[in-house]
C-alpha cells in the first residue's frame, strides 16, 4: 500500500482475466414446476404449523453451524473472503437472525388484539398473522449467503413457501446454497432457483405473494415493474452513497478507524459502507493524517491491493478513478487489472458532479470531502438521494439530534458505522432511492406475514340504529356515537 500523491495508475499485465463463465443450469427443473410445487405445499397447510416452522430454522442453525468450510471455501472462491471473514460477514449475521426468530417467532405470531370504537360496539378486534404464501427472494451477490438466508428466515418463520433466487455474480454461492438447502430444508416448500437475468425475469412472470430483492435501485426499478405485471408486492432493499460526516467535535482516531474498518469490509462491496467522508475543514488536516495512517495499518495484511469480484466491477472502478473527478489521490491510486485487485485509494474534494460522487462506489475508494460547518454537511447530503446509511462522528449531543432529525436515511449510526445492520432488534431497510420497506427480525417476520384485520360480533344485541327506515331521531344518534 502506497501513500500517493499520484494520480491512478493501472499496473500492467499482459494477460486479462474473464469473468467466470455462466454456471450450468442444465440439471434445474424448470421455474414453472419449482413454483407449482412450492404452491402445493404452501396449499396443504403444512407451512402453517409451528412445528414445521421451528423444524426449518433449527435446520438452518444447524446448517450454519455444521457448513463454515462449505461457505467459506465459497465466499473465498467467490470473493476472495479470508475465512473469517465468512464467518463474521455471512454466517454469525444469518445465525443472528435464526436464532432472534427461533425464540420469539410464536411471540410475533400471536394474536394482537385491540379496543375498537364505541360505533363497533360490542365487537371486538384483532390483527391474526397470516403466511402470505409463496414468496420470492432475489439476493445480490456482495454477501451471498445473508442476502439470501437472512431474508429466508422471517418468510419461513412467518410460514411462507420461499423460491431462493441468489445471484449468479457469486457462482460457488449459488451452487452452495443451492446444495446446502437441498440437504437441510423441506424441499417441497423452500427451493433455490440459479440463474440470471432471464430466469429471474421467468420467476416474476409467475406471480408470487411477496418478493424480497436486494440489489442495485436500477434493477429495483425492474423488478418492480416486473411484478407489477401480477400485483406482486415488493420489498427493495438497494443501494446509495452512504456518507460519514466527521465534525469537529469528533474522536477522530476512532472515527478514522471506524471509517476504514466500514471501508474494508468485502472491499468496499457492501451496500451500507461508508461511501464517501465528509470532514469539517478545522479538523480535516488533522483527520486526513489519522486516517492515512489507519489504511497503511489496516491494509497491511492485504499489500497487494483490495479484491474486487469481477473485471466489470474492477473495469467500472478504475473508471471511476480515471475519469476527470476534480480531486487529488492521496492514497493508492494503483490497480492489478490481472487479478482484479485494486488498491485502497482516497480521493481528495473529488467535484459534486463527477460520477465518483454521483454514483455509489461500492469498491475500496473513499472520497473525502471538506466543508465549513455541519450545516454545510447535512446540505451536501440533502442535495443527492436518501442514503441507506448515514454515520456521524461527533461528541456532542446536539450534533446527533440534528442529523437524526435532518438527515433522511434508511439508519443512522453515531460514532461508529454499519451496526445498525447486526440487529435484529432494528428494521433494516431503505427509504426513497435506497429501498422501501424493511426486514430483519420481528421486521422481517412481518414483511413475509399479512396482517389481517378481524372483527369479531355476535347475533346479540342487533341494534336497529344502522338499518332503514333511517329516521331523524336514529340519525341524531348516529352522529353522536360516530
Ligand atoms: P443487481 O441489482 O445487479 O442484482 C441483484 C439481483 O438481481 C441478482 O440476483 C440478479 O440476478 C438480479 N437481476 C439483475 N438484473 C436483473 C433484471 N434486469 N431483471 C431481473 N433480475 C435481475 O445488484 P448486485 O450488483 O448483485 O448488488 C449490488 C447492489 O446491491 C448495490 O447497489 C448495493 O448497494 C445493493 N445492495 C443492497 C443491499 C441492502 O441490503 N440494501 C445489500 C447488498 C447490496
Amino acid at each position: 500500500m502506497t501513500i500517493s500523491t499520484a494520480p491512478s495508475t493501472m499496473r500492467p499485465s499482459g494477460h486479462v482475466l474473464q469473468d467466470p463463465p455462466a454456471p450450468e443450469l442444465d440439471d434445474q427443473e424448470p421455474v414453472t414446476t419449482t413454483v407449482a410445487r412450492l404452491r402445493s405445499a404452501f396449499a396443504t397447510g403444512r407451512t402453517r404449523d409451528f412445528a414445521w416452522r421451528e423444524r426449518q430454522l433449527r435446520a438452518m442453525l444447524a446448517m450454519l453451524e455444521n457448513e463454515e468450510a462449505a461457505i467459506a471455501a465459497a465466499l473465498g472462491e467467490d470473493l476472495d473472503r479470508f475465512p473469517g471473514a465468512a464467518w463474521s460477514a455471512d454466517i454469525a449475521t444469518t445465525r443472528i437472525e435464526v436464532r432472534d426468530a427461533l425464540k420469539n417467532f410464536r411471540k410475533w405470531a400471536r394474536r394482537e388484539r385491540h379496543l375498537l370504537p364505541l360505533s363497533t360496539w360490542p365487537s371486538r378486534g384483532f390483527i391474526e398473522r397470516e403466511p402470505l404464501g409463496t414468496v420470492l427472494v432475489i439476493g445480490a451477490w456482495n454477501f451471498p449467503f445473508y442476502l439470501t438466508l437472512g431474508p429466508l428466515v422471517g418468510a419461513l418463520a412467518a410460514g411462507n413457501a420461499v423460491v431462493v433466487k441468489p445471484s449468479e455474480l457469486a457462482p460457488a454461492s449459488s451452487r452452495t446454497i443451492k446444495d446446502l438447502v437441498a440437504k437441510y430444508l423441506d424441499t417441497d416448500a423452500v427451493a433455490v432457483v440459479e440463474g440470471g437475468v432471464e430466469v429471474t425475469q421467468e420467476l416474476l412472470a409467475q406471480g408470487f405473494d411477496h418478493c424480497l430483492f436486494t440489489g442495485s435501485p436500477q434493477t429495483g426499478k425492474k423488478i418492480m415493474e416486473a411484478a407489477a405485471a401480477t400485483l406482486t408486492p415488493v420489498t427493495l432493499e438497494l443501494g446509495g452513497k452512504s456518507p460519514a460526516i466527521v465534525t469537529a467535535s469528533a474522536n477522530l482516531d476512532v472515527a478514522a478507524r471506524r471509517i476504514i474498518w466500514s471501508k474494508l469490509a468485502n472491499s468496499g462491496q457492501t451496500c451500507i459502507t461508508t461511501d464517501y467522508v465528509i470532514v469539517e475543514r478545522s479538523v480535516q488536516k488533522e483527520f486526513l493524517e489519522k486516517l492515512l495512517a489507519t489504511v497503511e495499518a489496516f491494509t497491511e495484511e492485504r499489500p497487494d491491493g483490495q479484491p474486487v469480484i469481477n473485471r466489470r466491477q474492477f473495469g467500472r472502478l478504475t473508471g471511476l478513478l480515471s475519469a476527470d473527478h476534480g480531486g487529488r489521490i492521496i492514497a493508492g491510486g494503483g490497480a492489478d487489472d490481472q487479478r482484479c485487485l485494486i488498491d485502497f485509494t482516497v480521493v481528495l474534494d473529488p467535484a459534486h458532479e463527477s460520477p465518483l460522487m454521483s454514483e455509489e462506489i461500492f469498491g475500496p475508494i473513499l472520497p473525502v470531502i471538506t466543508v465549513d460547518s455541519l450545516d454545510d454537511a447535512i446540505a451536501s447530503v440533502k442535495r443527492g438521494p436518501k442514503p441507506l446509511a448515514a454515520y456521524l462522528f461527533s461528541n456532542s449531543r446536539s450534533d446527533h439530534e440534528r442529523v437524526v432529525r435532518d438527515v433522511s436515511a434508511g439508519g443512522v449510526v453515531i460514532n461508529h458505522a454499519l451496526l445498525h445492520c447486526m440487529s435484529p432488534q432494528l428494521p433494516f431497510g431503505g427509504v426513497g432511492n435506497s429501498g422501501m420497506g424493511s426486514y430483519h427480525g420481528k421486521w422481517g417476520f412481518d414483511t413475509f406475514s399479512h396482517l389481517k384485520s378481524v372483527v369479531r360480533a355476535w347475533a346479540r344485541p342487533d341494534i336497529p340504529l344502522l338499518y332503514p327506515p333511517h329516521t331523524e331521531a336514529k340519525a341524531r344518534i348516529v352522529r353522536k356515537v360516530l
